[in-house]
């Protein structure tokens, strides 16, 4: 029982102290006061409050708040602003091909496939609209042709011959993407196919064609760049660097490793959870 009223005065003491402390850090200096006395009877006006209780009003520290959206620009409008990670800040996403003749019949359609693939994969949460300027369009692409990359040999045997296909190490796409804070605000693409195919402005495999087997790994992970996604260490993953650039490669006509993948799940999942 004697311990515990010692505790208890103790607690008290220290109670005292500290708020003697807390008077000291709050009072100003007695001529400060005075000015502050003196300033207010020059103004003619009684204040109900005194320089004391004014005073933690200005020492209590705010929490740093991000500035709004609305106030980083008025003109980019963010539908998405509780998302806090790159995104886009409208749905449907617009695109346009710069220089669609160039890039033929068969890249055009391979990327509209590509919208389609990201579409199909988030159950058109993310939607795109084709629209005719790359000017004021969101998603820009366009179509580069590699000049003597592709080179064809053959080993002939005794009773059969195996054909072989080289092809050079070369970029495949590149993205690059404009942000406002955390919107982006326009993506170009640039794709490139391989130079020299009579068939690349007419139906049917193009420079494009070659090592892919018309699948779109390189168009949908360059998309998926343009969506603020980055590169997966994963190699099953479709942000796996290699999409970007083809390394010399010789393989049997037709051969294309490794060409084939899907829009990973997580990927899907999160667009869906963005831009929902
Ligand atoms: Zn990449």
């Amino acid at each position: 029982m004697k311990n515990l009223f010692l505790a208890a005065a103790i607690v008290l003491a220290m109670l005292f102290s500290a708020c003697s402390i807390q008077h000291d850090l709050l009072g100003k200096p007695k001529s400060a006061e005075a000015d502050w006395a003196q300033s207010q009877q020059r103004l003619g006006g009684q204040s109900k409050t005194s320089p004391q209780q004014a005073l933690p009003e200005v020492v209590v520290p705010q929490p740093v708040e991000e500035p709004p959206a609305a106030a980083i620009s008025p003109v980019v409008k963010d539908k998405f602003s509780g998302v806090n990670k790159p995104h886009w800040g409208h749905m449907p996403v617009t695109y346009s091909v710069l220089n669609e003749e160039d890039c033929g019949t068969y890249e055009a359609a391979r990327i509209k496939r590509a919208f389609g693939d990201i579409m199909n994969a988030t159950n058109n949460v993310v939607s795109f609209i084709k629209v005719n300027s790359s000017a004021t369009a969101d998603i820009s692409l366009s179509c580069t042709f590699v000049e003597n990359c592709y080179r064809k040999s053959v080993e002939v045997y005794s009773d059969y011959s195996v054909r072989y296909e080289t092809i050079c190490g070369h970029q495949l796409g590149i993205t690059s993407k404009t942000t406002l804070g955390n919107i982006i605000t326009k993506a170009d693409i640039e794709l490139f196919g391989l130079a020299g195919f009579a068939e690349t402005k007419s139906e049917g495999p193009s420079g494009f064609y070659v090592g892919t087997c018309g699948h779109t790994i390189t168009e949908v992970h360059e998309l998926l760049h343009a969506f603020g996604y980055q590169h997966s260490a994963d190699n099953t993953s479709i942000m796996y660097p290699e999409a970007d650039t083809f390394s010399l490669i010789t393989q049997k006509e037709g051969a294309c490793e490794g060409s084939s993948r899907a829009i990973d799940k997580s990927i899907a999942d999160d667009l869906v959870q963005t831009y929902s």
